[in-house]
């Protein structure tokens, strides 16, 4: 359950509210890409305008290596939000010091200020309680939205919180109870799908969904270790070779409803216009690679996945960068959305997957944040979150 105070709770008419949004989206020569990360905040920010408050926000762009990078700048972010909101935006060139204090200072109720970059300040990750208690110093009160980094522990997520009263924006609100509400009370059959690189990766989140789901469904480069540890020969597949013990204690503990791909797609080169083979999962040839889940698994994980009351997606069933082996995860992304099933959906690729498939209407939560979901799936709890007050 979602026990902290949101920003409804708060009284923020005339006060000055510092907003750590996540506005680490794509720019190019000054111009913003997908802006979904920027709509996905308004909700709070126009909130906060239209009850009166003097908006500060603040978020990281890119990986800044501790100090000011032209191309990491929030400016283009500002112009583009401006836009949006259709009022002007105030800019500084500075987080935390005399530039970001002036600016601060300056802002009247129903005004917007973008502040520049938190990660030109080495401080930000190394959660710094000085700079911490700058940022602080700009507002009277702290608001959490940014749900794709709730899950550091940095300056602008955890730290500040320690020094104003903080509470959820909507967005973090709206994240939490979707992905909680999922793991803790999921409507059944709980299906969950799991696939890219690596199992390492998602140690944690296989463990706690093989406790949770019903069905965990296993594609990727992932599935490859699986197979591996059941003494095939993958050849050149890409196979997790640290994590074969695991692997197979997985397969142990997951007996009955770890399901792995039953056959696959091979080439013979790591590349798009590679020769195709469709095999059963099992030994692959050598100097061949699995790059995609077969015809028959897309079949049975559709049998599954029509079943399920709720379905939990993360991470990609093949290189679906390579059109030729794409099929799984768009398949895997079709049924997903035919699916009456409550499903949620996290992690950059599947999102992707989803939304050039244009079926994003048909999903009942994307996640904004992979890293942050990928958390929650694993059922930790999030540094960003555990700092706001408690309702
Ligand atoms: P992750 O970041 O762990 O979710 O992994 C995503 C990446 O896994 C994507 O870039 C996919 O191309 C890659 N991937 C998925 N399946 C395979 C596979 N069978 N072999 C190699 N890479 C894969």
């Amino acid at each position: 359950m979602f026990n902290k105070k949101t920003v409804a709770d708060l009284d923020v008419k005339g006060k000055k509210v510092f907003v750590r949004v996540d506005f680490n989206v794509p720019t190019k020569d000054g111009i913003v890409g997908d802006d979904t990360r920027i709509r996905a905040a308004l909700p709070t920010i126009q909130y906060l305008v239209g009850h009166g408050a003097a908006v500060i926000l603040a978020s990281h762009l890119g990986r800044p290596k501790g100090g000011p990078e032209a191309k990491y700048s929030l400016k283009p972010v500002a112009d583009h939000l401006a836009g949006l909101l259709g009022t002007v935006v105030h800019f500084a060139s500075d987080c935390i010091g005399p530039v970001a204090e002036a600016a601060a200072k300056a802002l009247k109720p129903g005004e917007v200020l973008v502040l520049e970059n938190t990660r030109f300040h080495a401080e930000e990750e190394a959660n710094d309680q000085g700079m911490a208690k700058s940022l602080a110093s700009l507002a009277d009160l702290y608001v959490n939205d940014a749900f794709g980094t709730a899950h550091r522990a940095h300056a602008s997520t955890e730290g500040v919180a320690r020094y104003l009263p903080a509470a959820a924006g909507f967005l973090l609100e709206k994240e939490i109870r979707y992905l909680g509400q999922t793991m803790e009370a999921p409507r059944r059959p709980f299906v969950a799908i799991l696939g890219g690189a690596k199992i390492s990766d998602k140690i944690g989140v296989i463990k706690n969904l093989l406790g949770k789901a019903d069905q965990v469904l296993i594609g990727g480069g992932m599935a490859n270790t699986f197979l591996k540890a059941q003494g095939y020969d993958l050849a050149d597949s890409l196979v997790d070779g640290d994590s074969l013990e695991l692997a197979r204690e997985l397969l142990n503990t997951g007996k009955g409803k770890l399901f792995l791909p039953v056959d696959v797609v091979i080439a013979d080169k790591f590349e798009d216009g590679a020769a195709r083979k469709t095999l059963p999962a099992g030994n692959i040839p050598a100097g061949w690679r699995v790059l995609d889940i077969g015809p028959e698994t897309i079949l049975a994980f559709g049998k599954i996945i029509q079943a399920a009351g709720t379905v939990v997606w993360n991470g990609p069933m093949g290189v679906f960068e390579f059109p030729n082996f794409a099929k799984g995860t768009y398949e895997v992304a079709r049924q997903v959305a035919a699916s009456s099933a409550v499903s949620v959906i996290g992690g950059g690729d599947s999102v992707a997957a989803i939304q050039e498939s244009g079926l994003a209407d048909k999903i009942t939560h994307i996640s904004t944040g992979g890293g942050a979901s990928l958390e929650m799936l694993e059922g930790l709890t999030l540094p960003g979150v555990a700092a706001l007050l408690d309702k």
